[in-house]
């Protein structure tokens, strides 16, 4: 009852290529799958074609068989192609091992009517960071307005039919998506001119999910180019190299895991150690299930039984325990030889890689995500350099109580970093009330650098409601000299015309005459620049003040008796005002500012 990994002796050598589809949602991931599965169920022979726990195997047979019009005399060296089932950059984050991408080849969709798309370009980031080869799906070319269905065509014979107008529109559309892929560092071209297919330059295949063209082409490009390519990568090992999907309970099977074996054997019975989220999970191998051959028929809950499957192929495991196993994480067997206790080790090692990324400092954003694969790029983005947000806790799966219960701890320390920064995973309802009355914000996104917008956006909010709270008693330091018969009041208000020297001048800063031992004369009430009232004054501006006496019962100082003419008129600061200017109004200063700054403490004699 073997599900088709592998079937000639000679090509034994090879697995097949794991393929993940990404994009952004409606571009037609799911329809694009049903496409390449479903035309031989419809010519009612199932072509080979085999429906795996999470993913669905094509042998080379069937991809022979439908690429057969491109001509292509290429001997098919792989098996067949193992495409993961559940499109979006979930399972493609969780197809991982120590960090490192086990997709071989995606299939980034987009739509031709709508261009690169948020998710296209999250999908982008997150293919960089794996350095995962792609080929680009351009769909619904069949929306093109004209468009002419040749059903199941090879791209470039169905181009050949269309009208001029449907070519031009194709190519004016085509140029923009090249354009707006250069815009994020990739070079693409149509796949049948892009004659290098090296690492370079990108292949883009158009194709239509719905009346199939440019279908064959995706899939003889996907194989060639993997066995190509990727030789060394593909060589079948025995080693056994599978990873966890996904976690979940299945009535009558208590709580499974659907992994993806990428190499070696696995069998019933056999001792397995998976990661949980505070220690290693050991447990055997109760069963190795599949679906039945034929969809139809499959009753829920009822799978097929093995003894033992060979890579590559989607599995689901039944085991005692896996309630804690965690997606995203290696599956490891323990041979007759090995050491229990290392192998333990070797499994925990992947939660231990992602939190040594937690900030030593105990300072930070707590983040959440629905799985290790799905967190590892958060975290990955989180450090980069355009965004460095420091985390100090992480979690996986739904927010609960207990996580807002850690991100209260940071309200202390740091109010900004009592924060949840939570990907594509949901809030229990007691989480959230917890969060609200403790004033700790939970920000939700499906896009990762969403997240960041919100919390920048958060960040800002909260320096600009700072700088307003202690607007009153951050000084700016200016230097002003009064302009010769522009007295125009010697006090009660003193209102004169001064000269900016350095600095910036405004509403509210007390102003002292350090020749005159310090007095205080009060405070910049108003300032009027050509008879119009302002906010502040810059070096080098002539501008009239009105400054009115700090404290009421004392007399206000006096223009003639307290100071004179030549006096130079300066912000009065202390340790307190300078220091609130540098927490919160540092880049409202320029260098030279800072400099008088430094200035006037000195003259202070400030410490
Ligand atoms: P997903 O969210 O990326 O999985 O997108 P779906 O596969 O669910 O497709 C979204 C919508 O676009 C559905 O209504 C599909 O029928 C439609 N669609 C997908 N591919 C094509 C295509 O090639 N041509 C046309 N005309 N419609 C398509």
């Amino acid at each position: 009852e073997k599900s088709g990994a592998s079937s000639s002796k000679s090509e034994d050598s090879l697995r097949s290529p794991i393929c993940c589809i990404m994009g952004h949602v409606d571009t037609g991931k799911t329809k694009l799958l049903d496409c390449i599965r479903g035309t031989n169920v419809q010519e009612g022979e199932a072509g080979g074609i085999t429906q795996q726990i999470g993913a669905t195997y094509f042998p080379a047979e069937n991809i022979r068989e439908r690429t057969k019009e491109l001509k292509a005399d290429a001997k098919l060296k792989v098996p067949g192609l193992l495409v993961i089932d559940t499109p979006g950059h979930e399972s493609f984050t969780n197809l991982r091992s120590r960090g490192s991408g086990l997709c071989d080849i995606a299939i980034l969709v987009v739509d031709i009517t709508h261009g690169l798309e948020p998710q296209t370009i999250e999908s982008l980031n997150l293919l960089k960071m794996r350095n995962t080869e792609f080929v680009v799906a351009l769909n619904k070319i069949d929306r093109l307005y004209g468009w002419k269905v040749c059903r199941n065509a090879p791209i470039v014979k169905a181009m050949k039919q269309q009208s001029k107008d449907v070519q031009f529109e194709f190519n004016t559309r085509l140029t923009q998506i090249v354009t707006q892929f250069k815009e994020q560092g990739i070079n693409t071209e149509l796949y049948y001119k892009n004659k290098e297919m090296g690492k370079d330059t990108f292949s883009i295949i158009p194709t239509s999910a719905i009346s199939g063209e440019g279908i064959p082409d995706l899939l003889l490009l996907l194989v060639q180019w993997t066995q190509k390519t990727m030789v060394d990568r593909l060589t079948y090992s025995s080693e056994v190299q599978c990873t966890v999907l996904e976690v979940k309970a299945i009535e009558g099977h208590g709580t499974t895991i659907d992994v993806v074996l990428i190499n070696g054997i696995l069998h019933e019975g056999d001792q397995i150690i998976v990661c949980g989220m505070q220690d290693p999970i050991v447990t055997s191998i109760r069963a190795l299930l599949t679906p039945h051959p034929m969809k139809e028929l499959r009753i829920k809950g009822s799978y097929l039984h093995h003894k033992e499957i060979k890579a590559a192929q989607g599995i689901k495991i039944n085991a005692q325990g896996l309630e804690h196993a965690i997606a995203g994480t290696s599956l490891y067997v323990v041979g007759p030889d090995d050491d229990v206790e290392n192998v333990k080790e070797a499994a925990m090692e992947d939660m231990r890689s992602v939190m040594s990324r937690i900030d030593k400092s105990g300072e930070g954003v707590y983040v959440q995500a629905s799985t290790l694969g799905s967190l590892e790029a958060l975290l990955e983005f989180l450090k980069t350099d355009e965004v460095r947000i420091p985390v100090s806790g992480i979690g996986i799966g739904p927010v609960h109580k207990k996580d807002v219960m850690k991100a209260i701890v940071m309200l202390e320390k740091k109010k900004e970093y009592a924060t949840i920064l939570a990907f594509d995973v949901k809030v229990t309802q007691e989480a959230r009330e917890l969060a609200d009355e403790a004033g700790v914000k939970i920000f939700i996104a499906d896009i990762i650098y969403h997240l960041f917008d919100q919390f920048k956006a958060y960040i800002d909010n909260l320096k600009e409601e700072k700088k307003k709270e202690v607007a009153e008693e951050a000084v700016f330091p200016c230097s002003l000299k009064i302009v010769p018969n522009h007295v125009y009041n010697k006090k009660d208000p003193i209102v004169v015309g001064v000269d900016v020297l350095e600095g910036i001048a405004k509403v509210g800063t007390p102003i002292c005459i350090p020749q005159r031992e310090f007095i205080d004369i009060g405070r910049i009430a108003s300032i009027q620049n050509n008879h119009r009232p302002v906010d502040s004054a810059k070096k080098g501006q002539r501008v009239a003040i009105k400054i009115v006496g700090s404290n009421s019962e004392e007399q206000q100082k006096m223009f003639g008796r307290h100071f004179e003419i030549e006096d130079e008129l300066v912000s009065k600061v202390s340790r307190r005002s300078i220091d609130i200017l540098k927490a919160n109004f540092r880049n409202d200063l320029s260098i030279e500012d800072w400099r008088l700054v430094k200035t006037l403490k000195n003259l202070f004699k400030i410490q």
